[in-house]
């Protein structure tokens, strides 16, 4: 049986077939896998694996949700010195205060998607979660979602924007009509600006190609996702070939902000 590695046709210098980068995820959640798991899965794959714990204020529910420094803390260090990007999911958009910045820093990125949604009421909920309800009018969810996504690049210090362009299940099938030019050129201007990277994300397959010629034309940088979320880590499969099409190099890709210069520590936010 051939290895994934060979599958994926890595070639001299451990680079994959097409692309002048090494592989790296970004997005994987232990849940029910250990460490080691993902350090074997790495020899494997030859990817470098970014680990995320939830990371946020209590109200936000998750069975583990990074809320203070100790708790920051007590995750990159059961990851350091493995070979895995230390990462966090920040929650929502009130989480910064509940950490000091020096801790956070500790951290190799922050990353966040907009799944986590205002209610008619203005309470946080998933807007994946079968409680929710977008309405019926793709427009109405549409004008406050985008300005929702943009709230939260301009006023949290993030690495990664995740899942990008997911809009609720509800509207799917409309999701390319519902990401207008002008939507779509309003979200990837923000992400130049806040100098936040897009996640190619192989679990939903988004962005859609249009977004991701306009964000690579803007300067804007990429990471790979598969959003594993334990019992096994997912393929890049989607992300690579994305990548491929789009003829992505090194210098399109992000990769974490050296200590000083991480975006907790240099960030303008909007108040
Ligand atoms: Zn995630």
């Amino acid at each position: 049986m051939r290895t994934r590695r060979e599958f994926l046709g890595v070639a001299t210098a451990g680079l994959p077939a097409g692309l002048d980068f090494a592989l790296e995820d970004y997005h994987v959640h232990l849940n029910t896998m250990t460490l080691e798991q993902v350090v074997a899965r790495s020899r494997e794959t030859g990817v470098k694996y970014g680990l995320l714990e939830h990371l946020g204020t209590k109200e936000n529910e998750y069975p583990i949700v990074l809320s203070n420094d100790k708790e920051a803390l007590d995750w990159i260090a059961k990851l350091k010195d493995h070979g895995v990007y230390i990462g966090a999911q920040a929650e929502w958009i009130d989480w910064v205060p509940c950490f000091s910045k020096e801790v956070l820093s500790r951290l190799d990125y922050i990353l966040t998607d907009s799944w986590t949604v205002r209610d008619a009421s203005g309470k946080r909920i998933k807007a994946f979660s079968a409680g929710y309800n977008p309405g019926d009018d793709p427009e109405a969810f549409m004008k406050w979602y985008v300005d929702w996504i943009v709230e939260i690049l301009e006023t949290t210090p993030l690495d990664i924007w995740s899942h990008p362009m997911w809009v609720t299940r509800k509207f799917t099938s409309q999701l390319e009509r519902m990401w207008t030019e002008e939507r779509m050129r309003r979200v990837v201007m923000t992400c130049k600006n806040t100098n936040t990277a897009v996640e190619i994300d192989s679990s939903v397959r988004l962005p859609t190609v249009p977004f991701l010629k306009m964000a690579k034309e803007e300067g804007v940088k990429f990471s790979f996702g598969a959003s594993s979320q334990g019992a096994r880590v997912n393929p890049i499969d989607w992300s690579i070939n994305t990548a491929r099409e789009l003829g992505l190099t090194k210098k399109d890709m992000f990769q974490p902000a050296p200590q000083g210069r991480k975006p907790v520590q240099t960030r303008k936010l909007r108040a």
